[in-house]
């Protein structure tokens, strides 16, 4: 074997397939845990499915997926038509396909990789994501150990293993379609273990059906079913934020590793020999930088950073209302609205009066480097969708939050950052202007604002504890380095 950048090739070297689903929310975590492994020892080998290896090269250049010798990239076919113009991945598709297509391609690639190469290491093992739940198959099929990284948060998952008690309770299907409008939704759900307070409107979304078969509902299931077979479960969490729905989700699976906040726990192990695969970025936007320095021109706590994640697509009446809320609240706003973000385009408000009202406040841009935004003195408070990626990354910045769920687990995360976590305030789903400028107002300048600061900055507090020498992450996930490393022992 030829020597490594860290010079460390051997035909002994641990090696792990890492398998993201093919979104922004998830490739993040995975790249962020295989990069951990790879300063652990481990050659990694990264898995794109085809859908997004040409949007990669676009964003960001064909260099970044060269890979190098020891944290290389594959790619399988996911069975989704060639990218669509506007680059949307339909879920309940990909759900679809992926078993199919996925399943096949993913069993040639753990084919190739399990004989020794010229320049690999076999595969010793496999980390895929939780929704990715094929690769079990083909895992056990080469008799390959496997762990899963489910990318929610604990509470949304824990959501998820109710839905089949939702489904016995007669929830779900739901009776009748008006049930989403005429307050059904209110109803409580104490009867869920660790989850005091919830209404069927936290939960996530996807049970929100008369369709009894909806593909969305029963892949969920089944991918929460399916996950006791891997050897261990991963969450990008702590323990200290999730204590009590933690120890609920044990029961079902004792293997439990909540080993975050991962850009957390990365930062500590990092060190400056590994620039390389330390730089490595796949956002399948490009990145547009120059929004660092526009905040640097600005008061510190004094902007509110919007943005509603990589999935999610908004109607232009909902565009426009958020559009002049932030306007009406007079403060300073990065609003980040990526090309597929409304339907039908956001030409709505740049054709608008909005544009010129706005022109020296506001900065809007396609996609940022979110991590180091969140993480700019210049940012008060975060306009967000409460994705989970998103949720934890503003808590670990100490950055209060205006909370916008959408669909998924995102109601979930909202409900805890609310009413557990003490770190934000909701929007109604049917957004006006007034609420979103009453809100922003007070999350960058009111009393409420300031003391979910406070409390934001006392969570950040305690991620670091979680993550450093000694505490609950740290150790976690030096546990998960000994297993991995002795799973074919
Ligand atoms: N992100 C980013 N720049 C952007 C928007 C998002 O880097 O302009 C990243 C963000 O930091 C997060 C991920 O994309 O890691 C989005 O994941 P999340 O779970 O918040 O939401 P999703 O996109 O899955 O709805």
């Amino acid at each position: 074997y030829k020597t490594s950048v860290s010079g460390e090739m051997d035909a002994q070297r641990p090696h792990v397939v890492c398998v993201p689903l093919p979104a922004q929310g998830h490739i993040n975590p995975m790249l962020k845990l295989a990069k951990l492994l790879h300063l652990s020892g481990f050659c990694i080998t990264f898995v794109h499915t085809r859908f997004n290896f040409d949007r990669l090269v676009k964003s960001c250049g064909p260099n970044t997926l060269k890979g190098l010798q020891d944290f290389r990239f594959e790619t399988i076919s996911d069975g989704l038509a060639p990218e669509n113009e506007r680059g949307i991945l339909d879920l309940p598709e990909l759900c679809t396909t992926m078993p199919v297509e996925g399943l096949r391609s993913f069993r040639d690639l753990i084919a190739k990789l399990v004989c020794s190469s010229s320049d690999a290491p076999p595969v010793t093992c496999i980390v895929s994501d939780g929704v990715m739940g094929f690769t079990l198959k083909v895992a056990q099929e080469f008799n390959i150990p496997e762990f899963m990284l489910f990318t929610p948060s604990a509470c949304g998952m824990l959501g998820y293993l109710n839905f089949e008690e939702l489904q016995k309770r007669g929830y779900f299907p739901l009776k009748d379609e008006k049930n989403l409008f005429d307050g059904y939704l209110e109803t409580g759900v104490e009867w869920i273990p660790a989850m005091r307070g919830v209404r069927l409107k936290d939960l996530p979304t996807f049970f929100r059906t008369t369709n009894s078969s909806d593909t969305m509902f029963c892949y969920n299931i089944e991918s929460v079913n399916n996950a006791v077979k891997a050897k261990g479960v991963i969450l990008n969490t702590f323990e200290d934020l999730e204590a009590e729905v933690l120890d609920a989700i044990r029961t079902k699976y004792p293997h439990l590793y909540p080993i975050g906040p991962l850009q957390m726990l990365l930062k500590r192990f990092s060190n400056s020999d590994n620039n390389q695969v330390g730089s490595i970025d796949l956002s399948l936007w490009k990145e547009d930088a120059e929004c660092l320095k526009w905040l640097d021109k600005r008061d510190q706590r004094s902007v509110v950073y919007v943005n509603f994640g990589s999935l999610i697509i908004m109607t232009a009446k909902q565009l426009r209302e958020f559009a002049w809320g932030l306007a009406n609240s007079k403060y300073h706003f990065l609003w980040v609205i990526r090309p597929n973000l409304v339907d039908g385009g956001a030409e709505v408000i740049s054709n608008d009066e909005f544009v010129t009202e706005t022109a020296q406040r506001g900065l809007i841009l396609e996609w940022c480097p979110q991590e180091k935004v969140l993480g700019h003195p210049s940012i008060g408070g975060f306009l967000t969708h409460c994705g989970w990626n998103s949720t934890l990354e503003s808590v670990c910045e100490g950055v209060p939050m205006a909370c916008w769920p959408f669909f998924a687990e995102q109601q979930t995360n909202c409900f805890y950052a609310c009413n557990k976590w003490w770190v934000g305030m909701e929007i109604e789903s049917d957004v006006n202007r007034e609420q979103v400028e009453r809100l922003v107002r007070e999350l960058i300048g009111g009393q409420k604002g300031n003391e979910m600061r406070n409390k934001a900055l006392k969570w950040k507090q305690k991620a670091e504890a979680a993550t450093s020498l000694g505490g609950s992450s740290y150790n976690n996930y030096n546990s998960l380095v000994l297993q991995l490393k002795d799973v074919n022992k």
